[in-house]
């Protein structure tokens, strides 16, 4: 057995080629092995006809600005990748129907985001800026949660707000402040984000997630989220690392439980880690010997919720966003006020909640001159699928892309069917072919009570049942998300480096 990396990376997703990155900067000779063509797992786009649509970033938190750079963009420039981002004005548009309906526009930035929610629910300023400052405090203290063990001293004197609130839902924490229940709404809309009901998302994961939207300047790069990974894959090569496309890892090669290389179509490769960008369960499941498989890990891998599942329409269109009237980069349609019944409507094929995206208003240049794209994403869970089979999975995949269709048409008062040049589909069967996640989450584990984000960081080397064998991506520490995914690739490289170090 010739061992011939440091380590195997299975899977170039954001977490993949995050971590690729950190490792080949810092000397250790890398393999990261994809099985699609290209890098970048949901990070990437595709070509129908004259449009070139981007697959999945509606908005990347934390960019920040040139002059005042988020953490995402600070990783960028420390790789050296090079990136054009462009910035967005406002945070989002929300409708929501019902009684206690509302139409709101909210701009990024803690001041005019408190400033404009004055504006719509009175007395509620002084809250919205707690809240902000809150999540600031959060935010220091899982930073320093995560060098690893904690002094219950420390956090106790230095970060006492965290520790009083750190078991809080997002509810309770806006209870709590007093925030006027509209107010609490309007600030839940980036529920979907995380995909977990706000009565159960834990405080800390809400707020990081939230503040790095209005706070941190989101951005879209210039060239789709395809411009991001080959701008990593482009940092792995010029470090030295290797990169093989169109290859499947298809088992894990252990000795003893612990992992030592990868097993592929044609032939083995070895390395000291294993660093997989896939699921646990496919890896339990699928990739390792049934003897390298503690009971531990597949009772925690079941005991986990599965992220919930996209259904994504793409449109191309004959005419300019500004021909339909299309304003708004970034709008969240509920069927209620009340983020209890929005997450709930994820059962409903009829009801549930649709985001609708217009890259043309921000980038001008997204399609050709006198075209635009629209991108309108819903979520459903499992039980929403239940009874779809061979026979009507195409009928019923065609009813709800009318029905998304049709509700923006009617909400924003804009004329779209008309205009349709292409339509692509993507259902939860496109993306589990695509990512090879189960059925095809591109969000991790939801978070629960019992698993947080705070929960996931304390636990992290607990949950490594093989030595030397690390799992990265969404379902990891940080969850969902660009974001987190860069974070937690770049985090495990940190950690893998630290343990070469301590060996010598
Ligand atoms: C429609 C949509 C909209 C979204 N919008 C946003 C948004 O606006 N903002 C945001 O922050 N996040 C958004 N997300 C979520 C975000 O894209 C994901 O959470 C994140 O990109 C997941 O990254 P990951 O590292 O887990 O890798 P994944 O994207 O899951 O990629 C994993 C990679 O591993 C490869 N792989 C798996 N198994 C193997 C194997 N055996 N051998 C070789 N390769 C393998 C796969 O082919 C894939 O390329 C969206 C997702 C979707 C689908």
């Amino acid at each position: 057995m010739e061992r011939k990396y440091d380590v195997i990376v299975i899977g170039a997703g954001n977490a993949g080629l995050a971590f690729a990155c950190t490792a080949t900067k810092n000397g250790l000779k890398t393999l990261l092995i994809e099985r699609n063509v290209l890098p970048g797992g949901c990070a990437t786009s595709f070509v129908r006809g004259r449009f070139e649509y981007e697959s999945s970033l509606h908005e990347l938190a934390n960019v920040g600005t040139k002059e005042n750079p988020g953490s995402v963009r600070q990783l960028f420039e420390s790789y050296g990748a090079d990136v054009n981002w462009v910035n967005e004005e406002n945070a989002f548009r929300v409708i929501a129907d019902g009684e206690d309906g509302y139409d709101a526009t909210m701009p990024a930035g803690v001041e005019a985001f408190a400033d404009k929610m004055e504006e719509i629910v009175e007395d509620s300023r002084d809250s919205v800026i707690a809240l902000f400052d809150l999540a600031k405090k959060v935010e220091k203290a899982i930073a320093y949660m995560s060098q690893g063990k904690p002094d219950p001293e420390v956090l106790m004197k230095e970060h006492a707000d965290f520790m009083c609130m750190a078991s809080y839902s997002v509810d309770e924490c806006l209870n709590a402040l007093g925030m006027p229940k509209k107010a609490q709404n309007i600030v839940k809309t980036y529920w979907p984000y995380l995909g977990a009901a706000t009565d159960k998302i834990d405080l800390a994961h809400y707020l990081i997630m939230m503040s790095r939207y209005v706070d941190g300047s989101p951005a879209m790069p210039l060239m789709k989220s395809h411009e991001l990974s080959l701008a990593l894959d482009k940092v792995i090569r010029e470090n030295g690392g290797e990169i093989w496309y169109n290859t499947e890892v298809k088992e894990i090669i252990t000795e003893n439980g612990k992992a030592v290389g990868v097993k592929l179509e044609n032939g083995e490769v070895y390395a000291d880690f294993v660093v997989a960008n896939c699921f646990p369960e496919t890896a339990y499941s699928k990739m390792l010997p049934k003897e390298a498989v503690a009971d531990k890990a597949v009772k925690l891998a079941n005991a986990r919720k599965k992220g919930e599942l996209f259904f994504t329409v793409y449109l191309g269109l004959n005419r300019s966003a500004e021909e339909l009237g299309i304003k708004d980069y970034s709008v969240f349609l509920f069927n209620s006020p009340d983020s209890l019944e929005q997450y709930n409507s994820m059962d409903n094929f009829d009801e549930s909640f649709v985001i609708v995206n217009c890259l043309n208003t921000v980038i001008p240049t997204a399609s050709p001159k006198g075209t635009c794209t629209l991108f309108l994403t819903t979520m459903l869970s499992e039980r929403a699928w239940e009874g779809v089979n061979e026979e009507n999975y195409k009928s019923i995949k065609n009813k709800i892309a009318k029905r998304m269709i049709e509700l923006y048409e009617k909400k924003l008062s804009v004329s779209v069917k008309p205009y349709i040049e292409e339509i692509v589909i993507s259902t939860p069967s496109t993306f589990a072919r695509y990512l090879n996640t189960p059925h095809g989450t591109p969000y991790g584990y939801e978070v629960q009570p019992w698993d947080t984000m705070i929960a996931r960081i304390m636990n992290l080397r607990n949950e490594q049942f093989n030595e030397n064998l690390y799992f990265i991506g969404a379902h990891g520490d940080r969850a969902d998300g660009y974001s987190s995914a860069y974070s937690n690739g770049n985090s495990t490289a940190g950690r893998i480096l630290k343990e070469v170090k301590k060996n010598g």
